[in-house]
């Protein structure tokens, strides 16, 4: 199964996505990391997207559609993979479903974990990191005002610039724009299921098992 993971950012993608790949044993792949390692191992894309990336440009939608292909290609994705990160808009999504159709891929389904946006802020703004050790927090787990739990430094927790309201509303404003068409789109060209993310997450994890085997 090609499991698409789609939501918006802090909907807890990451930590399905985990879970996912251990239980249907298929290896999660974000494009995060393809492009990470692929520059690691300076194959011909990694290269190129590597120059770009260094010119401070966006990597190209045509680069990293070949760079999906090579990694479907690997024999680890021969039974399927957790597509995490891509595609983020229309053209990305019509992209992808063509390599699917030249891989002859048709066992594709997407995954929206859906969320309350005001809900995500809460979390978001919750979130603490510690300058010092760089672990991050939720304030609810911070036992002693001030005091990093992990590595005991006062005065290091810090809210990052990016878990600020307004940051985190202007990311959540542009995935509003850009994605949720996508899934639109994919209503029409493959399975979807949805579901609401900011359950805790065994009962996400149950729902979307459950989805699966329907
Ligand atoms: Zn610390």
């Amino acid at each position: 199964m090609y499991l698409i993971l789609f939501g918006s950012p802090g909907v807890g993608k990451g930590t399905q996505a985990k879970i996912l790949s251990n239980i249907l044993k298929i290896p999660h792949i974000s494009t995060g990391d393809i492009l990470r390692d692929s520059v690691k191992n300076q194959t011909e894309l990694g290269l190129q997207a590597k120059k770009l990336m260094d010119a401070g440009e966006l990597v190209p939608d045509d680069l990293m559609i070949s760079l999906i292909k090579e990694t479907l290609s690997k024999p680890e994705c021969v039974n399927g993979c957790i597509l995490d990160g891509f595609p983020r808009t229309i053209a990305q999504a019509v992209e992808l479903n063509r390599l699917f159709s030249e891989l002859k891929i048709s066992n594709v389904v997407l995954l929206h974990l859906t969320a309350n946006n005001d809900e995500i802020v809460r979390r978001l703004t919750n979130r603490r990191a510690c300058k010092q050790c760089g672990n991050i927090f939720n304030l609810n787990d911070i036992k002693e005002p001030n005091v990093c739990p992990v590595c005991n430094a006062t005065d290091s927790l810090i809210l990052r610039k990016d878990d600020k309201e307004d940051v985190i509303r202007h990311r959540l404003e542009i995935f509003d724009k850009l994605t949720s068409p996508v899934f639109d789109y994919y209503r029409e060209h493959a399975k979807t299921i949805q579901i609401n993310g900011l359950l805790p997450i065994e009962e996400v994890n149950n729902l979307i098992l459950a989805s699966l085997k329907n």
